[in-house]
């Protein structure tokens, strides 16, 4: 029989190597895990891809100055990703570095295709060139002579033979593609691509360097090697086997999660490149924020970092992914501070939700020989209308992944509200009993699906204390669970002293400057 699930094709960007990974990275990683599992819920085929850019001369600086051979400076660091990914939970089906063999062989061809296509032409190329950005910077960006994202790095005046590509052919076409409403979101941010291309114009862009002995040599011209774009863009089809095998089921991506500083290169650059590769261009762009630590810009240059694996080691894992999908408005700027993660962890995980499931757990198991299943439709009915189930949806659709959270953790409200309402331990009615017990567990059991992609380690916790898998979002509807199975288990969360806390994860690192080598 035919696969006919609805395929869903996810990637982060991916990270530089040239130092350990930071909060920045968590934020991409974790926020595009969770539309994954999200789709996954919805039933479909999902493929999420998250790796490693390791040919930039970032990483060639970085190894320098660590006084560390190339090859084992990416390979000790890309390690790191890895390890980020199982630490946090990314259910990532692949993982890419760009030094691999079959990501270097579809960047070769597609700069040969373009090549033969009479796209890509040599010539030569002045201007001055920002190692942090690994880009020509064009005297307009620059803030008092320097990059405004490195005001401390050197501009260097690089004159050199390169290959260029006809950019300056797509203008019309990714105009036109930038004009239609779900191509880049959130809209404002879709909106400032628009104009740049108005108020700039596009000019053919340099896809080559020369003489540099790292990088993916172009194919029919060995003292070129491919310039970043090319080669760092075409991850997300090299890791599909293109032109066959997996990219022909999950291309065109459907989203490709990054951040705002290469907004440009994915909703212009990328779509001018597949359009002359005649290759499908991806459905949409989503677009996050940055995330400050107490108003500051992280920056490994100036060494503000917040190293995720200490974190994670201090507040858990699931407190850490709650933090930063409830209190971050998707797309927008945040702020990373602890004060506020141990804030919530005590008193929306442990108070709110951690509450809900040791009391409904409790009373259910006290009441254990009584309580039996309510009929289909005649359980819940109060509690469950309460649940803004569309709403969530609607909210997960447009990727705004922290209303979705709140709408959820109103309901666990309500289901709080419900049991102290009701009072099941004075109750001594015993089908009134078992229906409040009903409705409590049950509503329990749909609030941990719902959380799966949040809060991946508790939902399943409480999905195994009350005896059900964790499948799909049709399993979000009343009756389906037996009571009788349902047991006390240790606490979920327990809370956390602000002093404890901090002061574990100070020791273990956080904010500390020149975290580790290459910073
Ligand atoms: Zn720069």
């Amino acid at each position: 029989m035919a696969d006919k699930k609805k395929k869903f094709y996810i990637t982060t960007a991916i990270d530089y190597v040239n130092a350990s990974p930071h909060l920045g990275h968590a934020y991409e990683k974790i926020a595009a895990d969770c539309i994954a599992r999200w789709h996954k819920l919805l039933g479909e085929d999902v493929f999420f891809l998250t790796g490693t850019d390791e040919n930039a001369q970032k990483n060639v600086k970085a190894a320098k100055k660590a006084k560390i051979a190339i090859k084992q400076f990416v390979d000790s660091n890309a390690k790191l990703f890895i390890k980020l990914c199982k630490k946090l939970q990314i259910s990532n089906d692949d993982f890419i570095r760009t030094i691999e063999e079959r990501h270097k062989k579809v960047a070769q061809q597609i700069f040969e295709l373009l090549h033969k296509k009479d796209l890509i032409y040599k010539g030569n190329y002045e201007g001055l060139y920002c190692t942090g950005c690994e880009a020509f910077k064009t005297e307009k960006e620059l803030v008092t002579g320097k990059c405004p994202e490195h005001p401390n790095l050197q501009l260097e005046l690089l004159k050199e033979e390169a290959y260029f590509f006809k950019l300056s052919l797509y203008q019309d076409r990714i105009t036109q593609l930038l004009e239609k409403k779900y191509f880049v979101v959130p809209e404002a941010k879709r909106k400032e691509m628009l104009s740049r291309i108005k108020e700039q114009g596009l000019k053919d862009l340099c896809v080559s360097r020369k003489n540099l002995k790292w990088g993916i040599p172009v194919p029919f011209d060995k003292e070129h090697t491919i310039y970043v774009w090319i080669d760092a863009l075409t991850n997300y089809i090299s890791a599909l086997e293109y032109p066959k095998g997996k990219y022909k089921k999950y291309w065109p991506a459907d989203v490709h999660v990054i951040g705002k500083d290469i907004n440009w290169f994915h909703s212009v650059i990328w779509p001018s490149l597949l359009i002359a590769a005649d290759i499908e261009i991806p459905k949409t762009i989503l677009v996050h924020g940055f995330i400050n630590i107490k108003g500051e810009k992280i920056s490994k240059t100036t060494g503000l970092v917040i190293d995720p694996f200490s974190i994670t080691e201090s507040y858990g894992v699931d407190s850490f992914r709650y933090f930063l999908l409830r209190e971050i408005p998707f797309g927008q700027d945040g702020d990373f501070n602890e004060k506020a993660l141990v804030a919530r962890h005590n008193n929306e995980l442990a108070d709110k939700l951690g509450n809900l499931v040791s009391r409904t757990a409790g009373l259910t198991e006290k009441q254990n020989t009584k309580v039996k299943q309510v009929k289909q439709g005649q359980a819940n009915k109060t509690l469950f209308k309460k649940l803004k189930l569309k709403e969530i949806q609607k909210h997960m659709q447009d990727y705004e992944l922290d209303k979705a959270l709140h709408k959820i953790f109103d309901f666990i409200d309500d289901c709080n509200a419900y049991i102290q309402e009701k009072k099941p331990w004075q109750e001594k009615d015993k089908e009134k009993l078992n229906n409040i017990l009903y409705s409590v567990s049950d509503s329990t059991r749909i609030i941990a699906i719902l959380l799966w992609p949040f809060i991946p380690e508790t939902a399943e916790k409480i999905a195994k204390q009350f005896e059900f898998e964790i499948k799909s979002f049709d399993d979000c509807k009343p009756s389906l669970l037996k009571l009788s199975k349902i047991k006390k288990a240790p606490i979920l969360f327990k809370k956390i002293g602000l002093e404890d806390g901090l002061k574990k994860a100070t020791k273990s690192g956080e904010l500390k400057k020149g975290l580790r080598k290459g910073l």
